[in-house]
């Protein structure tokens, strides 16, 4: 994420694995992991980056194009609930790759902000095998897979995210109540809303990947 600065330069937030970025108010208890504060002219309350390990951080960009954004961001697509989201283009890099179709809704080169929960789910949506190649998919059923992204996504942001642990919390420290209404993701053995078949997981690249081995069957040769 990123924030847009007066003088034009763009302040640039990774999270990493585990940071959060929260708004801390001047009652709150301290945090031993603590990186970053910022503090304001008009505010009391700071913006505090925590990190229990440090591979995310924060740094400032000046160099910025009203059209493409940050330089530092240059080679990360738009994601789809983004107004710069372009569907179609999209859809003709994904078809321009040979790799299994999650990893290319992975790739932030192609479409950023898709995570391995919300992949798994528009794949569930889609009716998709997560390994398919996405070069094999026709483009009309890849469009409809970022469209079932952009849903998944905007419900999930509705209900605050999908919290597995106490790290993934909104900036006023609280969590996120999608886990609840995840269809596929971390779902082994329970029965497909759709057809009540087991869900299966899968191991791909160090994650798991669920999915329904009947709506989502092997991609046909
Ligand atoms: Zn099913």
């Amino acid at each position: 994420m990123w924030f847009s600065l007066d003088s034009g330069a763009v302040v640039i937030v990774h999270l990493g694995m585990s940071g959060q970025v929260l708004v801390h108010q001047g009652n709150d208890q301290p945090n031993p992991h603590l990186r970053i504060r910022v503090s304001f002219t008009d505010s009391r309350d700071e913006l505090w980056f925590v990190d229990q390990r440090t591979f995310g951080g924060m740094f400032v960009d000046e160099a910025r194009s009203p059209v493409t954004g940050p330089d530092s961001l240059r080679h990360i697509a738009a994601d789809p609930l983004s107004p710069d989201f372009d569907l179609r283009a999209t859809v003709r890099r994904m078809r321009a790759k040979n790799s299994p179709v999650k990893a290319v809704i992975l790739d932030q080169t192609v479409v950023s902000g898709i995570g391995n929960i919300y992949a798994d789910e528009s794949l569930w949506r889609a009716r998709l095998h997560w390994q398919r190649p996405a070069s094999g998919i026709p483009s009309g059923r890849l469009r409809e897979l970022l469209e079932h992204s952009r849903e998944v996504m905007t419900e999930a942001l509705a209900q605050g995210g999908t919290s597995f642990d106490s790290l993934y919390v909104n900036v006023n420290g609280s969590s996120g109540y999608f886990s609840r209404s995840l269809a596929a993701y971390g779902r082994e053995g329970e029965p497909c809303l759709r057809c009540g078949t087991p869900l299966v997981r899968e191991q791909f690249a160090n994650r798991s990947s669920f999915r329904c081995p009947r709506c989502q069957r092997a991609a046909r040769r």
